[in-house]
């Protein structure tokens, strides 16, 4: 009744939203440049980056660059500094879609998924983690449930934009430390894969027994 009087609009671009679309209309999702990872998930730009660190990875897709013109710079920056992350699940959902229409990834096996967690002192400021917005998205689209409460970032770094790649990546050994069961298989879902730093250093942190998915909204291209 009241989405009739009031539909829901677009987290993008406030159009009117059809019963099907989530958060964001497809006609905004349609403007997202899609790397089709999802035909290849140990060939890829993502798998790459990730894989030399670490050991269980089973297979790595990232949905959509993220370059510059792209909406999805724009709806992350909505998720991590303006308090909305209404958009970011709409990409994620529309990746579980494609993913679902693919067949190629074997989603149906995965016992869960896990957001990668940020700090404490980062949830309080924000007021929610914005990789588990993401990963509320990829949940809903592939039925595979989200596992909250399972692990933990113990102490916020200081911005990582300040920093060289190499400080980066050792300042963040023995950041993560899991406090309950991970079941295995396992899909961990964050918002942009970058360098690959915080998504390594994570799955380090998980039983060396885990057989690992890495899902990303994003990814950005390498420097060059
Ligand atoms: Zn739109």
């Amino acid at each position: 009744m009241w989405d009739w009087v009031f539909p829901p609009l677009c987290a993008s671009c406030a159009a009117p939203l059809l019963p099907e679309e989530k958060e964001v209309c497809l006609r905004c999702l349609l403007r997202l440049p899609q790397t089709l990872f999802w035909r290849n998930p140990t060939h890829n730009e993502a798998y790459y980056r990730l894989a030399p660190h670490a050991p269980t990875l089973h297979g790595a897709i990232s949905g959509f660059w993220y370059v510059e013109g792209s909406p999805l710079r724009r709806w992350v920056q909505l998720a991590k500094y303006h308090n909305q992350p209404e958009a970011l699940y709409g990409a994620a959902y529309f990746l579980g879609s494609l993913l679902r229409q693919e067949g190629i990834v074997p989603f149906p096996s995965w016992k869960a998924l896990l957001a990668v967690p940020i700090s404490e002192a980062r949830l309080r400021r924000r007021g929610y983690n914005q990789a588990e917005w993401a990963a509320r998205g990829l949940a809903q689209a592939l039925e595979v449930p989200l596992l909250t409460g399972r692990w933990r970032r113990q102490h916020a770094t200081t911005s990582q934009v300040a920093k060289g790649r190499i400080q980066r990546w050792t300042s963040m050994e023995g950041e993560f430390i899991c406090v309950g069961p991970i079941p295995s298989p396992v899909a961990v879902v964050d918002d942009v894969l970058t360098t690959g730093a915080t998504l390594s250093a994570a799955l380090q942190s998980l039983p060396p027994e885990t057989h690992v998915w890495v899902v990303t909204v994003g990814i950005t291209q390498r420097r060059r």
